[in-house]
């Protein structure tokens, strides 16, 4: 350690003024170091870990390992237990799958599918309606007074069109209202069927992703599985059947048995005066079943208490989870999100170690790691809403995802690190870290991905999200994506050690910043991110 620090410090002492104290960040920032991070990551994202899955051994070991570390560091514990937050998770996974139309056995995907946000269908019914394009407007009512309530009806997807291709409720090339889905499915609830089975001619186009959906078990908060829907609006009734899309075969069989082509049923119906609805002489036999399993998982989290402002809290967050063992092969994720975990252990390292020389940091510093990440940001929702320290004093979250790699647009020049969201709630947060990046670690800051029209919307996809729901300005630190990225070669040989260390710094310097500086950062900008959900 230099020497001018205790000199600092001492003259520090004599000086009651907040903002005179000298800053000497370096002597703490050099401790980062590619041998430091290649220890922590060759452990991590070793096969011993199996890819950290959220829930499974290998993530409850990487837990105990930073834990560890944080223990060492003389980190305060924040979580409940210790340096851990546990929280409660809920696993869905498909299991029956049956829909069976007068004997005739349906595959799931390539002949049904649903969306997977329902509860589980079981029924039987010879009660079906074929209710046309399933339209309940002024100009054009498919369901006339029949009553379908406790009946399945079958619709055709979309609106009708004449033989010039005008769309017969505009008797135009627009498209009207009734071609939204959702809008359509509403309309129909309100008649309370059992189910509502949608002919879609665009069958093919949407099953390969709605099978692969569904078939990949979902996970969720218990917390968020138990609010139920209390209040009925427009967009969430409280009646709502299950609704299924199903193909020409399906509905070939279920409503014309004697009839090949149900693009033939699709021109009859092309009129404007709708012809009445009819019960079907079929019946429709649906399974579609979810097992569910609850578990626990666990955030990681430890801090340093303020000096001056222990009441003002900055985030170092990333997260340790990753997407374990696929067909026997084992995910390490050394990029996604180990190079983001063993980053926060260094940073926790560097303030350490300036506490140690009496430069511990003014605000207080939470170092997190959360699991849940990759299952859809679980355990920073979480954390955020049943924060350890109150939400209101939370100062920045700067998240790192992937800082371990160069992606294919910066080959030539690897100096460079994506930043998202620095300048979208506060404008001191933005400058802040422009100004650490020139003073220490000189990397190309490259905005790309910081645009809200910007298609990948990374912005969305990591942790610094839910502090950002808050109105908490954040960071998200990114590398972009590889051609490793989720693949089970994203691994620790293929890790840019000295680009992840100099990143690494760059959050360090830049929450060393924000922890000193006399002034809070002021949240004056309105996010543009907001309005793009
Ligand atoms: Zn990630």
């Amino acid at each position: 350690m230099k020497k001018s620090i205790f000199i600092g410090i001492a003259f520090s002492f004599s000086s009651i003024a907040f903002a005179q104290k000298p800053i000497t960040p370096t002597d703490f920032g050099e401790s980062i170091n590619p041998k430091d991070l290649y220890r922590h990551l060759s452990v991590l994202a070793s096969d011993d870990y199996q890819g950290r899955e959220t829930g499974q051994k290998g993530q409850k070991a990487a837990a105990i390992y930073i834990a560890n570390e944080f223990e060492n560091l003389k980190l305060s514990p924040a979580g409940n237990d210790r340096f851990f937050q546990t929280f409660e998770l809920v696993k869905k996974t498909l299991a029956a799958r049956k829909f069976i139309v007068n004997q005739q056995v349906f595959n799931f995907g390539d002949d049904f599918f649903c969306s997977k946000n329902i509860s589980n269908i079981n029924f039987q019914s010879n009660e079906i309606v074929f209710a046309g394009y399933g339209i309940v407007d002024k100009k054009r009512n498919d369901f006339k007074d029949y009553y379908v309530e406790g009946k399945v009806v079958v619709i055709l997807a979309g609106e009708p069109k004449n033989k010039k291709g005008l769309y017969l409720l505009s008797n135009s090339k627009e498209k009207s209202e009734w071609s939204n889905k959702n809008k359509k499915i509403a309309a129909i609830q309100k008649l309370k069927p059992k189910a509502i089975l949608v002919v879609d001619a665009d069958y093919a186009k949407f099953a390969k992703t709605y099978k692969h959906q569904m078939e990949t078990p979902s996970m969720q908060l218990a917390e968020n599985q138990k609010k139920e829907p209390e209040i009925e609006s427009k967009e969430k009734p409280l009646y709502a059947c299950p609704v299924i899309t199903i193909n020409d075969s399906v509905a070939t069989a279920l409503i014309a048995p004697n009839n090949k082509n149900i693009a033939k049923l699709r021109k009859k119906y092309s009129k404007l005066r709708s012809i009445d609805p009819f019960l079907l002489k079929s019946t429709l036999a649906a399974n579609i079943n979810f097992i569910e399993e609850s578990f626990n998982s666990e955030n990681v989290i430890g801090y340093i208490p303020g000096t001056e402002r222990p009441d003002e809290y900055v985030y170092i967050t990333a997260h340790y989870d990753h997407i374990g063992v696929i067909d026997n092969e084992v995910y390490n994720g050394a990029d996604d999100d180990g190079s983001g975990t063993v980053g926060v252990i260094e940073i926790a390292e560097a303030f350490a170690l300036a506490r140690a020389k009496g430069q511990g940091p003014r605000r207080s510093i939470v170092f997190m790691t959360v699991a849940g990440e990759e299952k859809g940001l679980l355990g920073s929702q979480f954390y955020t809403s049943n924060p350890t320290f109150p939400m209101n004093n939370a100062v920045c979250d700067l998240n790192i995802d992937m800082i371990g790699r160069v992606d294919d647009a910066h080959k030539k020049d690897s100096n460079y690190i994506y930043v998202i969201g620095s300048d979208k709630i506060s404008s001191d947060l933005h400058e802040i870290n422009e100004k650490m990046n020139n003073a220490y670690t000189h990397l190309n800051l490259d905005y790309t991905f910081n645009s809200p029209s910007d298609p990948n919307r990374f912005y969305y996809r990591s942790d610094h999200y839910n502090f950002a729901k808050y109105n908490i300005p954040i960071i998200f630190y990114f590398n972009g994506v590889h051609e490793d990225y989720h693949k089970a070669t994203d691994e620790i040989s293929k890790i840019n050690f000295p680009m992840l260390s100099n990143r690494t710094k760059l959050v360090f310097y830049t929450a060393w910043e924000i922890a000193n500086r006399a002034e809070p950062l002021k949240r004056d900008k309105k996010n543009d991110f907001e309005n793009n959900r």
